[in-house]
């Protein structure tokens, strides 16, 4: 079997990270939108954003799936790639756990893909998409623990506020 990633814990803002891999919690679009997805383009440049249009020209007329993940440049961000994925947003009525999940699974398969060691990720759906960060960081831990993810070393969730940090820590006690 595999050997499973190491999961790290971060305070802090995602595009200050150094990593082989930056995930962005990207909308459907993938042309650019507020709270992570506005702080990368701002800090990584307009190459990011040039490269998002190219996959909205040809694989992604229509954008990227909810759950699916595609891989761009980070221009200037201390990274090789940004991986975007588009998360669910939070539905009182409808259990849309599988798309979270499936964001995890797919942009750790796009980072194995390109050979990343280290994937930054930030806690997808818990902001403007407003997934409540207890339910958030469960299913981030659980699917990253349970991905087969060789040649990825470490996975580090870049968490923004004091809720998302101990929420991150009490699911990864729990989960091991
Ligand atoms: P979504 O639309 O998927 O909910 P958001 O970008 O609105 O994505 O928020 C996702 C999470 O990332 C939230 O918990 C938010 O507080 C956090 N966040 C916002 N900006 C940053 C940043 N620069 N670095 C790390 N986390 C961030």
């Amino acid at each position: 079997m595999d050997q499973q990633p190491a999961i790290t814990l971060v305070h802090g803002d995602i595009t200050q990270q150094h990593a082989d891999a930056i995930v962005n919690a990207a909308n459907s679009s993938l042309l650019g939108g507020g709270g992570v997805d506005g702080a990368i383009h701002r800090r990584g440049g307009p190459e990011i954003l040039q490269e998002c249009r190219a996959l909205r020209a040809s694989h992604y007329g229509k954008g990227l799936p909810t759950g699916q993940a595609v891989a761009t440049t980070a221009g200037r961000l201390d990274a090789q790639y940004v991986i975007h994925t588009v998360g669910p947003v939070w539905s009182r009525t409808e259990d849309r756990s599988e798309q979270l999940a499936s964001c995890y699974r797919q942009s750790l398969r796009v980072a194995a893909e390109l050979g990343a060691r280290t994937v930054a990720f930030p806690a997808i759906s818990t902001g403007v998409y407003g997934w409540p960060m207890d339910d958030g960081a469960r299913i981030a831990v659980r699917t990253v623990r349970e991905a087969a993810a060789a040649p990825v070393a470490e996975v580090r969730f870049v968490l923004f506020g004091e809720d998302a940090y101990s929420e991150f820590e009490r699911a990864l006690a729990k989960q091991g």
